[in-house]
């Protein structure tokens, strides 16, 4: 295992116990040594779920494994059922117990439970989270489904299953309500969601419905495949994130059902006239960078290039197994994929590549924060405000409309960049004043020549004109020595000032990526119009 100190996914066993927390009536019997249970918080802090995961931690020390730690196993499995008396169990080891090898799946089955017990194989030193959630699904299906037959249905509305969401999943909970709606209007009825809140008897029916909806493939994709080939189920292969992709999605669904949603595949949600509506200076040909699970970085490279009218400058993922997704997507918008787990690659390629928004996970977060980039969430792993109180999908139309709302706003400072270059001489007004409503209490307003700086989100890069210093903005990070931000000459931010104020952003960065290139620490006039001449090449 790589230590460090931020990580997209865990270990496969919180993979498994993504799933065991997903569903009802199952108990997670987990050997591990003193110490995993950490896990716990991240169900109970980040996701805020009112209850502990219905896992039973062996929690062996160092001092029993001179002893039986096997025994402690098999009596653990016993209370557990005691206790608990769910309809199914899983039982497997964390890392540190794959290692002492006493075999959970041997020994659970040794005590001949009168439930179902499922033994998860996950190999901690190769696999993932996200790999683990799928694995542990799939067993889950398989033990349930195993010797049934099904009978296909030859009345009423179509029903499908909805596949794949799970605990900590990035807007599961939001996104399995608004698709059930969607699917209601079409005319279909949802049978079973699995995992999230499907009991092991629901498992069973899963095969009783006419096609399943494949939501998130990271850890659907198994089963819905094994559910095609064992009981001849279709799934869908479209994503319903945008609005372009939810209509597509309409079609595929009512295809798959026999029904005519032609009506309804010509809706639309408000994000579509919204974003045509929106002042070019916000959203046209901004430049983003796009990193996350493959299914969410996928569909926000397609929405920010195809209904926000941004440029894709960056697409990558941390999840392996779904690599050829990212490749084929990156080819689509003329970009270098970035297929890595390691976070300290990812903030080197936004910093090299100046994005204007970043739409990431929350370890880009913290990333566009150093770098003073605005960032929306889009993916797991996520924190604590991503499982907002209010209702927040990202699929469907609703969907549609929260992405634009979290996508648009970081970018945007209303009317007041209107504003600020139409009083840009007042003495109340000029860029560098303090927030009115923050009234006597705010920081003093900056001189009549500071307040002539370009207002840019990059506090760094007025601190470090101010200071005649040039500033790392990320000091300390291997990055600094790319983003190292030159002064402006009195006479060169003159001249800057004097470029409409909606291209004097791209106008001033564009300089300072140049001046940056050559290592030009102080720019002139000169060095701005020699960038204006090449980059207009
Ligand atoms: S916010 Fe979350 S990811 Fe960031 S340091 Fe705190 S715990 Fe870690």
């Amino acid at each position: 295992m790589k230590l460090t100190l931020w990580t997209y996914e865990g270990p496969p066993h919180v993979g498994a116990m993504r799933v065991a927390t997903a569903m009802r009536d199952v108990h997670y019997v987990l050997h591990a040594p003193q110490g995993d249970t950490y896990a716990d918080l991240l169900f109970t802090m980040i996701e805020r779920l009112p209850q502990r995961p219905p896992v039973t931690y062996t929690t062996f020390q160092a001092r029993d494994l001179g002893k039986d730690t096997a025994e402690l196993f098999k009596s653990s499995v016993r209370a557990a059922y005691e206790r608990f008396k769910p309809q199914a169990m899983m039982v497997g080891s964390s890392c540190t117990a794959e290692l002492i090898q006493d075999d959970p799946a041997g020994l659970a089955l040794a005590l001949n439970l009168p439930i179902p017990v499922v033994p998860l194989e996950l190999p901690s030193y190769q696999r993932k989270e996200n790999w683990g959630a799928s694995e542990t699904f799939y067993q889950m299906v398989r033990a349930m489904c195993h010797g049934r037959t099904r009978t296909p249905r030859t009345s009423g509305r179509p029903r499908c299953n909805l596949l794949g969401p799970t605990a900590l999943g990035f807007r599961h909970r939001d996104d399995v309500t608004e698709i059930t709606k969607l699917l209601d209007q079409i005319g279909i009825d949802v049978a079973v969601v699995a995992p999230l809140h499907a009991s092991p008897s629901d498992l069973t029916e899963l095969i009783h419905a006419d096609f399943n909806v494949l939501l998130y493939p990271e850890t659907g994709q198994q089963v819905a495949s094994w559910l095609e080939r064992q009981f001849g189920l279709p799934f869908t292969k479209t994503i319903p994130i945008g609005n372009r992709a939810t209509r597509e999605f309409i079609q595929e669904v009512a295809g798959l059902a026999g029904i005519d949603a032609t009506s309804l595949a010509n809706a639309s949600a408000r994000a579509g006239w919204y974003s045509r509506s929106v002042d070019s200076t916000y959203l046209t040909g901004k430049r983003v960078f796009i990193f996350g699970d493959a299914t969410h970085a996928v569909a926000a490279a397609r929405v920010a290039a195809q209904e926000m009218g941004f440029t894709v400058v960056g697409l990558g993922t941390y999840s392996r197994e779904f690599a050829r997704e990212i490749r084929e997507a990156a080819k689509i918008y003329g970009v270098e994929p970035l297929i890595t787990d390691d976070y300290l690659e990812v903030e080197e390629q936004v910093a090299a590549l100046h994005p204007e928004l970043v739409l990431g996970t929350q370890m880009e977060r913290h990333i566009a924060k150093r770098l003073s980039v605005p960032c929306a969430v889009i993916s797991a792993p996520v924190h604590v405000q991503d499982f907002p109180a209010r209702y927040s999908p990202q699929m469907g139309f609703e969907g549609a409309n929260v992405l634009f709302d979290t996508w648009i706003h970081p970018l945007m400072m209303g009317l007041e960049e209107h504003l600020i270059h139409m009083f840009r001489e007042d003495f109340e007004f000029h860029d560098g004043a303090a927030p009115s409503h923050l009234g006597h209490g705010a920081a003093a307003p900056l001189s009549a020549d500071a307040a002539k700086q370009p207002a840019v989100a990059a506090g760094a890069t007025v601190l470090a004109a101010e200071q005649g210093t040039a500033t790392a903005l990320a000091a300390g990070s291997d990055a600094a020595e790319a983003i190292v931000v030159p002064n402006w000459a009195p006479d060169a931010q003159k001249e800057l000032n004097k470029i409409p104020f909606f291209v004097r952003g791209k106008a001033r960065r564009n300089t300072e990526r140049y001046a940056q290139e050559r290592g030009v620490h102080l720019i002139t006039v000169e060095t701005l119009y020699d960038a204006k001449a090449h980059f207009s090449r």
